[in-house]
């Protein structure tokens, strides 16, 4: 008794694994979803070799084990090419073992199953989560079923075989009703986590908007002066500076509804090379109406050659949260310094350093966890977001800051040439 339990606990640890893999791990680091996939489709394959291998057993010959959950949840999450794939490494390992009635057993059913599976399978992503448990279960219930079937067809029936089977089938379905809903609950906070980012995007674009506006209305008016002037009818010599001037203020204009964009459109998960420095421009572009609002000017001081690997949108995020930070521990005004320059050590360093009340270590310290705010309308969702939008570029970030005496946020990422 004591084997079986221990047996069935293997099997149970060897089918949390990829998945406890693939959200913590997998799903931060892979960043298209197509190999993210493949890797899945790997990790259930790795979890249907170790199932097969270590099965429960119960003696006489009568083994079971739990293939069903990782092809199941393989070719449900993953769809076809990965039911093919598992069911493939199923047949193969299996032949390894010989060919014999067992093996028989088991392409015919897969052969029954399969099919079936998949017939489902568009159903079940498409589903809300109450919905994906019961078709999980079913599915289970039927491969079981059919395993039974196919089992009595092949050997005969007989009362010890149908007793293993239907342990068997209460334990496949058992089993499948705890790993789909564990499944489902970290797919859930996982979005939540991704939405979370988004949220707080949209939270400082709409903070962001209201100035925004003076911005483009800014231009607009000095444009509309000089077309007024333009169209006097003795002042014909300055008339080219004019139109130079109205140019140039529709170019900017331009340029900040062209920043604002990108900062509001959906990230899209892709890292390409970037330049620093332009990438700061921009954000000091977006930012630029809400700290002149704030009596804040900020200088800049950005190296040319500063190339890293990231993705644009949400480097600017991380940018625009803690340069709004800057701005914000400034309730009469100042400096915002901005830098950025290579280091000795192979990173590029942004340093954003305003005037500002500053933190104690303790606040320090408290930094990027979530909800900690110390202003009357905050979320403190800001800088958790920048921080893990830099770790996983690979980055970190450091403050100094001591209280009354300013605040310098660094932030380190690799450099690339
Ligand atoms: P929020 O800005 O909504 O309060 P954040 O996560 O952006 O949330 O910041 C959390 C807290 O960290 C702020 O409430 C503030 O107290 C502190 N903080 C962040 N940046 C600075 C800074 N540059 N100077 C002083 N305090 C800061
Ligand atoms: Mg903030």
């Amino acid at each position: 008794m004591m084997s079986i339990i221990k047996d069935f606990l293997l099997q149970l640890t060897l089918m949390v694994i990829p998945i406890f893999i693939y959200y913590t791990f997998i799903t931060e680091w892979v960043k298209s979803s197509k190999n993210r996939n493949v890797i899945m489709s790997i990790l259930w394959g790795i979890s249907i070799l170790f199932c097969m291998s270590f099965p429960v057993d119960f003696g006489q010959n009568a083994r079971i084990e739990l293939r069903i959950i990782p092809l199941l949840l393989g070719t449900l999450y993953g769809g076809v090419w990965p039911g093919f794939f598992l069911s493939a490494l199923i047949i193969l390992y299996r032949l390894y073992f010989g060919i014999n009635l067992g093996f028989y057993n088991t392409v015919f059913v897969l052969v029954f199953s399969l099919p079936v599976i998949l017939f489902f399978q568009k159903t079940f992503v498409s589903s809300k989560i109450d919905k994906r448990v019961k078709i999980a279960v079913g599915l289970a219930f039927y491969y079981c079923l059919i395993g039974l079937t196919i089992f009595g067809i092949l050997r005969g029936f007989s009362l010890d075989y149908l007793k293993v089977q239907i342990v068997h089938l209460i334990f496949a379905v058992v089993v499948t009703l705890f790993f789909t809903i564990l499944t489902e609950s970290i797919r859930v906070i996982h979005q939540l986590r991704l939405e979370m980012e988004n949220s707080e995007k949209l939270r400082v674009i709409s903070e962001l908007t209201s100035v925004f506006a003076h911005e483009i209305r800014n231009p607009m008016q000095v444009t509309r002066g000089f077309l007024q002037l333009l169209n006097e009818p003795d002042l014909p010599s300055k008339k080219k500076e004019y139109i130079q001037l109205s140019i140039e203020e529709l170019d900017r204009a331009n340029e900040i509804i062209n920043d604002f964009l990108t900062f509001g459109k959906p990230t899209v998960n892709h890292l390409e090379r970037i330049n620093v420095g332009n990438q700061l421009q921009r954000v000091v572009n977006i930012i630029q109406g809400y700290s002149l609002n704030h009596n804040v000017a900020i200088t800049t001081d950005f190296y040319e050659d500063c190339w890293i690997y990231a993705n644009p949108q949400k480097l600017n995020q991380s940018l625009i949260n803690i340069l709004k930070n800057a701005v914000e521990s400034m309730p009469n005004g100042g400096m915002v310094w901005i830098r950025c320059t290579p280091t000795d050590d192979g990173n590029i360093k942004i340093s954003i350093k305003d005037q500002g009340i500053g933190m104690t270590k303790e606040q320090i310290a408290r930094l990027g966890s979530p909800f900690y705010s110390l202003k009357e309308s905050g979320t403190g969702l800001g800088m958790m977001v920048s921080y893990q939008i830099v770790r996983s570029f690979k980055g970190k970030i450091q403050v100094n800051s001591a209280k009354g005496m300013g605040t310098e946020f660094i932030i380190l990422l690799p450099r690339i040439t």
